[in-house]
């Protein structure tokens, strides 16, 4: 069955008309992101040729996806929305609340217990308002869409940042905060300020050891976690084609990690391969039609230097497997120099666990891969140094991995097959460890290894690299084998190097029918419950509208140094379980992040009682007594997830501005809807004037516009006071959310 065909054919009926029209007002050659935005416009009437980067559009995606930890926010919004179906197809992943700690069948078993409030309230509200339900254990939210949602040529948004994995199959596929995907599923309009355009050349072939996740860890590294910001990264070149549409999804997955709108490929046989394997030649014939058009025009591809923003070349054929980190996945290093990077920095040697899947890296192919690696170990009778955990990206996945013995092959190395679900890769790891005090590593093949991410542990120093690669590394236990080269020690004691891995695109005898984890919505009649008295549960109260003032005197909350990503600002891991309780969740807001002046996290200065204590405890004595605070970061300030609980919690706790050097994209946009004031320095020099002890005041708000500045005045302890510029990004839309309180409420006025 192909879900919403009735929808994807009326997008393919509609896509030459609209191209011609695109055509007919541009004049100009078209890139295959541009063909796609263009497309979907709100309001075909309003097209111009939109300046990259600057203008702020209105788009009408296709779809939305939703996965647990998010959908809860976003479905609380959603329900004051006072709709009565989602206007777009939508859907609901429980994938982020199933905790990996014996495996899949009893951690399924615990979560449906210990969740039971949260998935019940999730399958309700799904059901009543039109939202297909994929039930804990179906599988990882973006496997999940691309198994059965993603098309050629369509758009969609998701709350998670890793929703462009669906560019693998050509879709523009963008992470956004809860509120945006109620714009979406109210079917208002979707804003966005118009991409920039990162063209990414591919030439040559993948060969040997080298995998697609080498492509994106070694752009990880020439752009840095901020490089795509407000940018979508375009693959095109020859080299696209040697790419499966799996390995595709899994680049565009991580282009999340160098902060990128979203990644694309042009459509190709590769994509008609997997949509054929997943049941979908429906879908294909309809491609095909508009095959010219999913793909960059001839004189992109002749030209690129002039159509894209930036341009970077990858040669297939010469590129080296990668292993990135520890701490951030912008620390990119060829195979053949990480262990000298490991011992001149003094990473700790030892590879503790080998961590396969998650959402970014567990395709057949994947799979098939590092089964090959596995499998050499057995035969070679060479001893499996580490533990190895997998993580299957979904059911389907799980299911024929299973029939074609992978799945028992991996068990006869030993490893522990987890739930298809996030698990470590979102905190949600009971790991067994003799001594958490001790410095150690681990590899995964996952796409995020931020400080204590996986386990919660901040002397897990986590590197990132393709399932071959963790495979290969698991069998030796030494973060310094290159299995390129180096040589392993069988049980006689022969050395033996290991064979370049192999393995199928795509099942040679099919996908198995996954049992089914999918519940069609149910209608109007179905009722939805929330416990007043619930600790994982709380019905939203909209947000307070500005009072029409500046902000004067506020405490600095907390001063942050050097990374502050959502994952600082609101944790992941046993957090995950108030993501539907926004009281709840807002005693974990910026635990995590370092404060400049005393270099500890969760520890900072309350001028109501001169004494240091915990952020959100700081924030909510200032919050009893009227007092609006704020908060003062330093550079890409909210990068990592799209989770919107880091910008309502502040919000909550009556934290009224963010004042950084520079803002991740979604962050960004969550905070301008949440009714916060995000603006940053416009002499970055001017974050070493915030002291302690500082008042700060905000002025200038009353002629609040775009494009102009604000200004913020510091009043010192000692009485002398500074002044300085910031700046903004708001747009007069944007402006108004601030006004209302928040999008919702102004979205409420405009009801
Ligand atoms: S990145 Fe990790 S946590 Fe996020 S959806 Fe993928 S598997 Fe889940």
């Amino acid at each position: 069955m192909v879900y919403d065909i009735d929808m994807i054919k009326s997008f393919y009926s509609a896509y030459k008309r609209k191209m011609e029209h695109v055509r007919a007002v541009l004049k100009r050659p078209l890139t295959l992101a541009e063909k796609i935005l263009y497309t979907h416009l709100f309001d075909e009437a309003v097209l111009k040729d939109y300046k990259r980067g600057e203008d702020y559009v209105n788009f009408r995606p296709d779809r939305v996806a939703m996965q647990d930890a998010t959908a809860q926010m976003a479905l609380l919004q959603f329900m004051n929305a006072g709709k009565e179906q989602v206007a777009v197809p939508s859907t609901v992943h429980c994938d982020h609340l199933i905790q990996a700690y014996k495996g899949a069948r009893e951690d399924i078993a615990t979560a449906t217990k210990t969740n039971e409030e949260v998935y019940d309230f999730l399958r309700d509200v799904s059901s009543r308002y039109g939202i297909g339900f994929w039930k804990p254990g179906a599988g990882i939210i973006h496997q999940v869409v691309l198994e059965n949602y993603a098309f050629p040529g369509g758009m969609m948004v998701g709350t998670d940042s890793h929703t462009p994995n669906a560019g693998g199959l050509g879709m523009v596929a963008i992470g956004v905060g809860g509120a945006d995907a109620v714009d979406v599923m109210t079917g208002m309009e979707w804003e966005l300020k118009m991409p920039k355009l990162i063209g990414v050349r591919l030439t040559g072939e993948l060969n040997g050891w080298t995998a697609p996740k080498d492509v994106i860890l070694k752009l990880a590294g020439i752009l840095t976690v901020k490089g795509g910001t407000n940018a979508i990264i375009e693959y095109f070149g020859p080299g696209t084609e040697s790419i499966s549409a799996t390995g595709k999804a899994t680049i565009c997955n991580m282009g999340a990690e160098v902060g990128a709108t979203t990644s694309l490929f042009p459509y190709d046989e590769r994509m008609a391969a997997y949509l054929r394997a997943t049941g979908r030649e429906e879908v294909v014939m309809l491609a095909e039609a508009v095959a010219a058009d999913l793909r960059p025009d001839d004189e992109v591809m002749a030209l690129p230097e002039k159509f894209y923003d930036r341009i970077i070349e990858i040669d297939l054929s010469e590129l080296e497997p990668y292993i990135n980190g520890p701490f951030t996945p912008d620390a990119a290093t060829p195979i053949s120099e990480f262990a000298e990077k490991v011992l001149l920095n003094g990473y700790p040697r030892k590879m503790e666990v080998g961590l396969i899947g998650s959402c970014t890296n567990s395709s057949y192919q994947d799979i098939s891969r590092a089964a090959s690696v596995a499998r050499q170990a057995l035969e070679k009778d060479v001893a499996i140094s580490s533990p190895l955990i997998v993580n299957p990206g979904s059911e389907q996945i799980y299911a024929t991995a299973e029939r074609d013995g992978m799945i028992t092959l991996f068990q006869q190395i030993g490893a522990t097959i987890m739930a298809n679900a996030c698990g470590p890769c979102i905190g949600q790891w009971k790991r067994h460890t003799d001594d958490p005090m001790r410095k150690n590593s681990i590899v995964t093949s996952f796409n995020r290894n931020f400080a204590k991410r996986a386990d919660g542990n901040p002397n897990t120093f986590a590197f990132v690299a393709s399932p071959e690669i963790v495979m290969a590394l698991t069998i030796a236990g030494d973060l310094c084998f290159n299995p390129l080269k180096d040589r392993l020690l069988t049980h006689d004691g022969e050395k033996v190097k290991l064979n370049e891995p192999v393995g199928d695109e795509l099942p040679v005898h099919g996908f198995t029918s996954a049992s089914d984890g999918y519940l069609a919505p149910a209608g109007s009649q179905v009722e939805i419950k929330v416990d007043p008295h619930s600790t994982r549960l709380q019905l939203l109260t909209p947000f307070p509208a500005w009072d029409g003032n500046d902000l004067l005197n506020m405490p600095l909350l907390i001063k942050t140094q050097g990374k502050c990503t959502t994952d600082h600002i609101s944790m992941a891991g046993p957090w995950l379980r108030f993501r539907g309780h926004l009281e709840n969740i807002s005693d974990n807001m910026l635990m995590g992040a370092v404060n400049a002046f005393n270099g500890e996290t969760n520890s900072v200065w309350n001028r109501l009682t001169n004494m240091y204590g915990p952020v959100s405890g700081t924030a909510k004595m200032y919050k009893s007594e009227g007092i609006s605070s704020i908060v003062v970061a330093e550079e890409n300030y909210g990068e990592g997830s799209s989770r919107e609980h880091a910008a309502m919690e502040p919000r909550f706790l009556n934290v009224k501005v963010i004042l950084a050097k520079s803002f991740a994209r979604i962050h960004e946009t969550n905070l301008k809807k949440q009714g916060m004031l995000a603006i940053t320095f416009k002499d970055k020099a001017d974050y070493n004037r915030i002291q302690e002890h500082d008042l700060i005041s905000v002025i200038g708000l009353q002629n609040f516009a775009p494009g102009r500045d604000l200004e913020v005045i510091v009043h010192h302890e000692d009485g002398t006071k500074e002044r300085f510029a910031v700046q903004h990004t708001y747009n007069e839309q944007q402006i108004s959310w601030f006004r209302a309180g928040s999008a919702l409420n102004n979205n409420g006025l405009k009801n």
